[in-house]
């Protein structure tokens, strides 16, 4: 069995049946892909358009693809009609370009909102005020469905960081659901949390998360 295999043999034994395991391939061929979906793997994450587009093309119908990368709306056409979610979300302008898309084509996208969590300001995302604007003007955009948040804590081996980060997302999602009334337009299954990788999956299923996003564990170091 190849080391691919087993990593996600280990890992569905490991996750709770209801936490999602989102196998991130970006960096590495779709042979790789291939042994993971072997093992019976469905769900894969890509963060850039060209890469995405070039496994699609040769792997299987039934993968779920989910773009976890930064999206510019000058790439929609390549990203769009492929994923089953975009899980990076992570301005107002990206919204309204995906809308626009999707009146354009015909398809209504699932999406997270990516919320800033991180410490560190070089990452994406929604602040919580924002991201609060948006969730309540829903309506506004009928050709997504904001399915939940998506977030990344600060890189960082200070396990109490992580956790103080992580709990900024299912607080946020808290209190989203606490007030529903406000955000007439989200859809009825809102509340999906995606955030958890490598180095602070354990943290993330501990705490509640409904997605973890897994590359190196599965797919060993990436190439650049
Ligand atoms: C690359 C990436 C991951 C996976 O990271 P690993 O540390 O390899 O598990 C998860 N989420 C996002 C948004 C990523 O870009």
């Amino acid at each position: 069995m190849s080391e691919i295999a087993k990593a996600i043999y280990r890992l569905k034994e490991e996750l709770p049946s209801n936490v999602k395991l989102v196998a991130v391939s970006k960096f590495h061929p779709a042979e790789a892909v291939l042994e993971a979906y072997r093992a019976g793997q469905r769900v894969f994450g890509e963060s850039r358009p060209q890469e995405l587009h070039a496994k699609v093309e040769v792997l299987p119908d039934d993968i779920s693809w989910h773009f976890i990368g930064h999206l510019q709306t000058n790439k929609l056409k390549l990203v769009l009609p492929y994923v089953s979610l975009v899980e990076s979300v992570d301005s107002l302008h990206l919204v309204e370009a995906i809308d626009r898309w999707g009146r354009d084509n015909g398809k209504t996208t699932d999406i997270l909102l990516e919320i800033h969590i991180a410490s560190e300001d070089t990452k994406q995302g929604f602040s919580r005020d924002e991201a609060l604007a948006v969730l309540a003007d829903a309506g506004k955009y009928p050709n997504i469905r904001i399915l939940g948040l998506m977030g990344m804590a600060t890189l960082t081996d200070d396990e109490s960081v992580i956790r103080h980060d992580f709990s900024s997302l299912v607080s946020l999602r808290d209190e989203i659901a606490a007030n529903i009334g406000k955000f007439p337009s989200l859809p009825e299954n809102f509340g999906i949390l995606s955030f958890g990788m490598t180095h602070d999956y354990r943290i993330a299923v501990e705490m509640g998360a409904d997605m973890v996003r897994i590359g190196t564990l599965i797919f060993g170091e990436r190439v650049y």
